[in-house]
C-alpha cells in the first residue's frame, strides 16, 4: 500500500497486516498541514475549543498530537465569523498541532432542543438559548473553513444504531447526498476533507454506504452511526463489513466516539486508524481514573491514606508530584485542581495506551500482544461505552 497525498492530507501505511492473518491492525502516519498524526491514535474533544480544565501545554505534555473541536458548539457560541477574526481555532485557542471538527450533525440529532431535517438540511434549536438555526452541507462547509480545522468532516444526518431500518435506510441515503453537496461547496485548499459512513446496523446498508462514500474523492473515511446503542457483538459485525469493503482503499479510517481502552483496542484490531471521544476526560471528572488493568474511584474513602501515586509508571504531573490521598482529598472538597489532575492522567492513560498499540503493530507483534494489551485496558465498566449517550448531555462541566 503507497503513499496518498490528495492536497492537505497525505496517509501512508507503515505496517500492514498480512493478508490472511487474524488481525487487520495496521501502522500508519497521516500528515495534516500543522504537524503528522501517527496511527492508530485517539482524539482528545475540546468541544468548545478547551479540552475541559486542560491548557494547550498539558495537552502536548500527554502527548496529544490532535484534537477535535465541535463545530455546533462553535458556531453557536462564539461563533464561527469571530473566530476567523481571531486567527481561526489554532490562534483562538493557541494550538498549534492538528486539530479535526466535526461536521456538526451529529450535536443537531442528539443536544439540540429539537429539530426539523429535511432533504435540504436540519432546523434546529439552540440547546444554549432556544435560538434557531439552520444548518446545510454548504454552511457546514462554511463553518468549517472558517473554523480553519486541518479536517473538516462532511454534513452527516446521523441516528441511533438502534434506529428502525426505514429510519436507518432514509438518514443514510439522505448523508449521500449530503456527502456530494459537501464536497462541492468545500472549496479551502489547506484542508482536509472527510466523508461519512453510515448504514447502521443493517449488513446491506453498511456494505451501499461503504461503497457510495469510498467512491467519493475524500482524504479520510468516517465509520459513522456506531459507539452508540450498539452491543459489542454487533459493532463487530458493522465493522467487519466496513473495513472489509475498504481493505485496499489507502485512506485513513475513523470511527467516530468510540473511548474506552478495551473498545480502541478492538477496533483497532479490526483495523481502525483514529478515534475520538469525550469518554476519558469526562469520567475523570466524575473521579474515574484508569490504571492497568481497571480503574480507581477517587470518591472511595480506601484512597484517602494512600500515599502512592494513581500510577506508579505514569509520567503526568498527577502521578509524577502526588499521592492518590492527595488527590482523593482534592475531589472530596471539590477542588479544581482534582479535575485537572484526573482529566491530565486518563488523557495520558489513553495516549500511552494507543502508543503501546502502535509498538506492538510497528514490531509484527500485535497479535501475541493482545493478551498484554487487553489486561491493561481492563473491562470497561457498564455504560462507559455509551459514548453517544453521554456526549448528547452537552457534557456540563
Ligand atoms: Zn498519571
Amino acid at each position: 500500500m503507497s503513499a496518498v497525498s490528495a492536497g492537505p492530507a497525505s496517509f501512508e501505511v507503515l505496517a500492514k497486516p498480512i493478508p490472511g492473518s487474524a488481525t487487520r491492525a495496521r501502522r500508519g502516519r497521516l500528515t495534516l498541514p500543522h504537524g503528522v498524526v501517527d496511527t492508530p491514535q485517539f482524539m482528545p474533544v475540546g468541544t468548545n475549543a478547551t479540552v475541559k480544565a486542560l491548557d494547550p501545554d498539558d495537552l502536548e505534555k500527554a502527548n496529544a498530537t490532535i484534537v477535535l473541536a465541535n463545530t455546533y458548539h462553535l458556531y453557536l457560541r462564539p461563533g464561527h465569523e469571530r473566530i476567523a477574526r481571531l486567527g481561526g481555532l489554532h490562534g483562538f485557542m493557541a494550538w498549534d498541532r492538528p486539530i479535526l471538527t466535526d461536521s456538526g450533525g451529529f450535536q443537531v440529532v442528539s443536544l439540540a432542543d429539537s429539530r426539523d431535517i429535511d432533504d435540504e438540511g436540519a432546523t434546529f434549536r439552540s440547546h444554549l438559548d432556544g435560538s434557531t438555526h439552520r444548518l446545510t452541507p454548504e454552511t457546514s462547509m462554511t463553518i468549517q473553513e472558517a473554523l480553519g480545522a486541518d479536517v473538516a468532516v462532511a454534513f452527516d444526518h446521523p441516528v441511533y444504531p438502534s434506529s428502525a431500518r426505514s429510519v436507518v435506510e432514509d438518514a443514510t441515503e439522505r448523508t449521500h447526498r449530503w456527502a456530494e453537496r459537501s464536497l462541492r461547496a468545500h472549496t479551502r485548499p489547506d484542508q482536509a476533507l472527510f466523508g461519512v459512513i453510515q448504514g447502521g446496523l443493517e449488513p446491506d446498508l453498511r456494505e451501499r454506504s461503504t461503497r457510495f462514500i469510498a467512491g467519493l474523492p475524500f482524504d479520510g473515511i468516517n465509520i459513522g452511526g456506531l459507539a452508540g446503542d450498539e452491543t459489542p457483538i454487533q459493532r463487530r459485525e458493522a465493522l467487519d463489513v466496513v473495513v472489509g469493503l475498504l481493505a485496499d482503499d489507502p485512506r485513513p479510517r475513523y470511527l467516530m466516539g468510540l473511548g474506552s481502552p478495551a473498545d480502541l483496542l478492538a477496533a483497532v484490531d479490526q483495523g481502525v486508524d483514529l478515534f475520538d471521544s469525550v469518554l476519558p476526560s469526562r469520567v475523570a471528572r466524575t473521579g474515574q481514573v484508569w490504571i492497568p488493568g481497571g480503574k480507581l474511584d477517587l470518591r472511595s474513602a480506601t484512597l484517602l491514606d494512600d500515599p502512592a501515586p494513581l500510577q506508579a509508571d505514569c509520567a503526568c504531573l498527577a502521578c509524577r508530584r502526588f499521592s492518590r490521598a492527595y488527590v482523593a482529598h482534592l475531589f472530596r472538597a471539590r477542588e479544581l485542581l482534582a479535575y485537572r489532575l484526573a482529566t491530565l492522567h486518563n488523557l495520558t492513560f489513553t495516549l500511552d495506551f494507543m502508543a503501546r498499540i502502535r509498538e506492538a503493530i510497528a514490531n509484527g507483534r500485535f497479535t501475541e500482544s493482545l493478551p498484554g494489551l487487553r489486561a491493561r485496558a481492563g473491562r470497561s465498566a457498564p455504560g462507559e461505552d455509551a459514548t453517544m449517550t453521554s456526549e448528547a448531555t452537552g457534557e456540563p462541566a
